[in-house]
């Protein structure tokens, strides 16, 4: 006889329970012959130990034995999880309806009375192998099949999450790209790590120019560790970390940081069109045990790692940017010897301010300042000493001025100082406290404590003029009229100086 046991490559392998030794005999010898690998047992104990230390493909189970009966062993092996599934067929000289339905209903697939005829032992034996065979296979066809879907939904959720990211990541680019100033990023730069972290604490710290400290820019989600570059004295500071990051061209960068205990930072350089260092983002998340290192969370740390370094790269390459703009727009706007706003940029701030004037029925003050005898300064001392003095004087300029005043370097050794919301009388106020200062300062150069005085003509809108030109000029006629009358003075615009002025000879009149 052809039975698969004998044909296919692994042979069946059944464990037969009886207390009868020649029954076990008999069927063994029947299996064995078969080609089946054959475990025959005496009783109950021996079946249940067998059955679990090395689980059969099937049971062929006597019921009448001594001990534990044949339904108890089948009750057994259906109660353990790892057994239940194995074919049981009982082989019983109980003939009785009851006895046969009792054995299928505590889980039994067949019944067989003995006397038996091998063919239909070895035919029910087949049978019962092949539906456990195409139930084992189908079992494991739905385990893949879970498994694939599960897999397909964890790429899935992975697309939608990266879909997500990148998204934001846009929305990062395109809301620094309508940033004027650095301030202004700092907080898109807040917003889009809150979202794309949200159990994540973080902060810009940004270094200065020489590289030798770190500021906190923005922090979020908690009150950062404080950050410091360090010098090569201080290697061993206690708690923290110390990271180390490289760049071009100039020296490694070590900084400390005090790590909070349950989170783990990472810094993401910031760098530079040269690749120097302008900042470093910190992210801290939460601390992942160690023994929870699953595959899934692997995978989440890297994803994650991904598109920090991308937010870091991004927020970088604007910030290089809109530094080098503001450094572009400092060029185009300042002065290069005094730092002031220069003519330029205070033609236009003054038409600002003017047509603001007539708009708001506001007031605004200007003031021209001249220096005395600057020529002569000059020739005394050196034009380099006449720099110096220029510079020293536009600091206390910017020194001495409100918020919103405007200070530029008309030309030469004149300036201009916008003040608006500002009557009359209060310019006029603030210039005799700047000609006061002036007179104080001194301007230490190459051993030398050198002074000097200014001249200031002071006008304001809407009564000295309602435009750009007649402003002005009403200011150069009083600054005018303080140099003729001695110098080292302030003079307001009033029309009684206009007569004065015609009587001026020529060569000063055009001055200014
Ligand atoms: P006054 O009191 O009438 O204003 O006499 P002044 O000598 O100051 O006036 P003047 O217009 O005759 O000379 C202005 C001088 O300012 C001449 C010029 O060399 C000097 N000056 C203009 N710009 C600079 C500068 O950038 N640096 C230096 N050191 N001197 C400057
Ligand atoms: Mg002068
Ligand atoms: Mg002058």
């Amino acid at each position: 006889m052809n039975t698969t046991a004998a044909s296919s490559p692994i042979k069946s392998n059944i464990l037969i329970v009886d207390d009868s030794r020649d029954n076990l005999r008999l069927l063994s010898g029947i299996l064995v012959q078969e080609g089946y690998i054959v475990r025959p047992v005496l009783d109950g104990i021996l079946a249940i130990s067998s059955a679990k230390t090395n689980p059969p493909d099937i049971i062929l189970l006597d019921i009448m034995m001594p001990g534990m009966t044949g339904y108890e062993i089948c009750e057994r092996l259906k109660a353990d999880e790892e057994l239940r599934d194995i074919p049981i067929i009982f082989i019983s000289a109980l003939n009785s309806v009851v006895d046969k339905v009792k054995a299928f209903s505590i889980g039994g697939v067949d019944y067989i009375t003995k006397p038996f005829q091998p063919q239909e032992v070895l035919a029910r034996i087949q049978t019962h192998l092949t539906i456990r065979q195409l139930q084992q296979t189908l079992q494991q066809k739905n385990l893949l099949f879970e498994q694939e879907i599960r897999e397909r939904k964890r790429i899935e959720d992975a697309m939608r999450r990266r879909n997500w990211e990148l998204d934001l990541l846009n929305q990062m680019t395109n809301a620094l790209q309508g940033c004027q100033n650095e301030s202004e990023t700092y907080p898109v730069l807040r917003e889009i790590c809150s979202q794309l972290f949200p159990k994540t604490s973080g902060c810009l710290y940004l270094l200065n120019e020489h590289q030798s400290e770190l500021s906190v820019a923005v922090a979020w989600g908690g009150t950062p560790p404080s950050a410091s570059v360090l010098k090569s004295s201080e290697w061993n500071m206690p708690g923290g970390r110390i990271f180390t990051i490289e760049q071009p061209k100039k020296k490694s960068l070590h900084f400390y940081v005090t790590c909070l205990e349950e989170t783990e930072g990472i810094p993401y350089a910031l760098r530079g069109t040269e690749k120097e260092i302008l900042g470093i983002l910190f992210l801290f998340f939460e601390r992942s045990l160690a023994d929870e290192l699953d595959e899934e969370s692997i995978r989440q740390a890297e994803s994650r790692q991904l598109i920090s370094t991308r937010v870091a790269e991004q927020y970088a390459l604007y910030l290089a940017n809109i530094r080098m703009k503001m450094e572009l727009q400092m060029q185009v706007t300042r002065d290069p010897l005094t730092n002031l706003y220069n003519r330029r940029y205070m033609e236009e701030a003054l038409a600002n301010e003017v047509r603001r004037v007539a708009r708001k029925r506001a007031s605004l003050g200007i003031l021209m300042i001249d220096v005395d005898h600057f020529k002569t300064f000059n020739d005394t001392h050196g034009h380099e000493a006449g720099d110096v003095v220029l510079q020293e004087l536009s600091a206390l300029f910017q020194k001495n001025i409100r918020g919103g005043d405007i200070a530029c370097r008309y030309g030469g050794e004149e300036f201009l100082l916008i003040l608006p919301d500002t009557t009359i009388e209060i310019a006029s106020q603030r210039a005799n406290e700047l000609l006061r200062r002036v007179r104080e300062m001194a301007v230490p150069y190459q051993q030398h404590d050198y002074h000097i005085t200014v001249s200031v003509g002071v006008a304001s809108a809407p009564e000295h003029g309602q435009d750009v030109h007649s402003l002005v000029n009403a200011a150069d006629n009083a600054l005018y009229y303080a140099k003729h009358s001695g110098r080292n003075q302030v003079v307001v615009f009033s029309e009684r100086i206009r007569p004065t002025l015609e009587g001026v000879p020529a060569e000063h009149a055009s001055e200014g």
